[in-house]
């Protein structure tokens, strides 16, 4: 079943057109990563999946419920960003809880998912403090914890290890593979690394100058690039 349709999505700034006519579904329980150069329009799709960003032209489908208009929140999808995006003034708890307390969730709910978030991501032991006092895999857990307890329809991850270091990177991406498991959420997951996009992804979007280059199993790209490009990003044997 489709979980996220977009058919014809354009997008420019300024009349310049840096997506160009994406149409794909990502399925209910897939883990789909976008995977293309800096700069092909990875974030730009995301961030209008997510309603960060209105569409030129085209449509978006959430469940068969067209949201190209609606406001991010009522999209019901959680965004996990590169920079964490955490409030420095809250507690670890209170940040993994704040979008349920604006939701007005009662508070046994709250504190029952924050809870569970913590347990899931080992963060029993740091609830009480401050992002300052976490390391940058311990932020980006907080960051993930924020997103589960929304329940979301489906997580959306821009580049979440690019500000760790090399040992972080791998932890968390096995960390998000397990998740992706245990929740069978579904995850759509941009990165410019063609390790993380092969070691992760159900499916792999290949994008280039803001076009789709080819779309499928890492095996699939690997074994049968579509073309050069491909390849040559995905370091195929020719
Ligand atoms: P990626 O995430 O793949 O690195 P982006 O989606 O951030 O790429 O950017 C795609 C293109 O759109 C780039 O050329 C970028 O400069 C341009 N772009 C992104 N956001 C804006 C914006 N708010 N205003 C103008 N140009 C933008
Ligand atoms: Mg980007």
């Amino acid at each position: 079943m489709a979980r996220i349709s977009l058919g014809n999505v354009c997008k420019s700034f300024k009349g310049l057109k840096v997506i160009k006519s994406v149409s794909l579904t990502v399925e209910d329980g897939e883990f789909c990563v976008f995977v293309g150069p800096s700069g092909c329009g990875k974030s730009t799709l995301l961030r209008m999946i997510a309603g960060l960003e209105d569409v030129t032209s085209g449509q978006i489908l959430i469940d068969d419920q067209d949201v190209t208009k609606l406001e991010p929140f009522d999209r019901q999808l959680s965004m996990v960003f590169q920079s964490y995006a955490l409030y420095p003034h809250l507690t670890v708890r209170q940040n993994i809880a704040f979008a349920l307390e604006t939701a007005k969730q009662p508070k046994e709910v709250i504190e029952c998912k924050v809870a569970e978030a913590a347990r899931t991501l080992k963060l029993e032991d740091y609830l009480d403090r401050r992002p300052s006092a976490l390391s940058g895999g311990q932020r980006q857990r907080v960051a993930i914890g924020r997103a589960i307890v929304r329940e979301p329809r489906a997580f959306l991850f821009d580049e979440p290890l690019s500000n760790l270091d090399a040992a972080l990177r791998g932890e968390t991406r096995v960390e998000i593979a397990s998740l992706h498991k245990s929740l069978a959420a579904t995850m759509i997951y941009v990165t410019h690394d063609q390790v993380e996009a092969m070691t992760l992804a159900d499916r792999i979007v290949v994008l280039n100058k803001g076009e789709i280059m080819q779309v499928g199993s890492p095996r699939e790209l690997y074994e049968h690039p579509g073309n050069v490009f491909v390849a040559q990003f995905l370091g195929s044997p020719r």
